[in-house]
């Protein structure tokens, strides 16, 4: 696996660089735009680690040119916490986004969340997901919690089933809604809340305090995928 990291903090470079070399990971890695671009341009990079705030421009450029290349995920690392912005990027095309400061081990499992969901379509490939007893087969239509069976509704079972095809990467709360609902849903936020408070109600041990059906504040939720 080759993984290009573009991030102008030199120290940063180096730390996320070596923990990824250290992983079994092949890293190349570019300080500026210009030389992320055409690292991504020339050399067959399997995954991209992206800052945003790089000396000769914005980082989603790069997003942008990425786009049009299928199947090469990008993980976001960035200092800006505009949740307005994180949406955005999502939206775009970014597989996830991570805040600085976050801790190596937390990039090293997205990014293997990441390189796991490379190259499939959302409605295809990942059809099982068994963590922390919750146990979901989307093609039996089955669902269950510490070996009972869970009876959903059929839109709890859609939304929950949306979140299993991404199992540990964010999904926005347009993307839900689009996927679920239909995509003239998109700005109808309530539906959510009040159909992820009814899952939580009957996969969580505790609704109030998530420990599966986790909230990303401002931009959607994330199925825990701890690999
Ligand atoms: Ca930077």
């Amino acid at each position: 696996m080759k993984l290009l990291l573009v991030e102008d903090d030199r120290e940063l470079r180096r730390t996320l660089a070596d923990a990824m070399a250290v992983e079994g990971y092949e890293v190349l890695t570019a300080a500026s735009l210009s030389e992320g671009m055409a690292l991504a341009r020339h050399a067959d990079v399997d995954l991209v680690v992206l800052d945003l705030g790089l000396p000769d421009g914005d980082g989603e450029a790069l997003l942008d040119a990425l786009r049009h290349r299928q199947g090469t995920p990008v993980l976001v690392i960035s200092a800006r916490q505009a949740e307005g912005q994180k949406i955005r990027l999502l939206d775009a095309g970014a597989d996830d986004y991570l805040v600085k400061p976050f801790s190596v081990g937390e990039l090293l499992a997205r990014l293997r969340v990441a390189l796991r969901h490379r190259g499939t379509s959302v409605h295809a490939a990942v059809t099982r997901y068994a963590q922390g007893g919750l146990e979901v087969d989307l093609e039996a239509h089955r669902v269950a919690l510490h070996g009972e069976p869970v009876h959903l509704t059929p839109t709890e079972f859609r939304l929950l089933a949306r979140l299993v095809r991404s199992a540990g990467r964010v999904v926005t709360h347009r993307q839900l809604l689009a996927d679920v609902w239909g995509p003239e849903f998109t700005e109808h936020t309530h539906y959510l809340r009040l159909y992820m408070g009814q899952l939580r109600a009957k996969l969580e041990a505790d609704p109030t305090e998530p420990q599966r059906l986790l909230t990303e504040p401002g931009v959607g939720y994330r199925l825990v995928d701890t690999d």
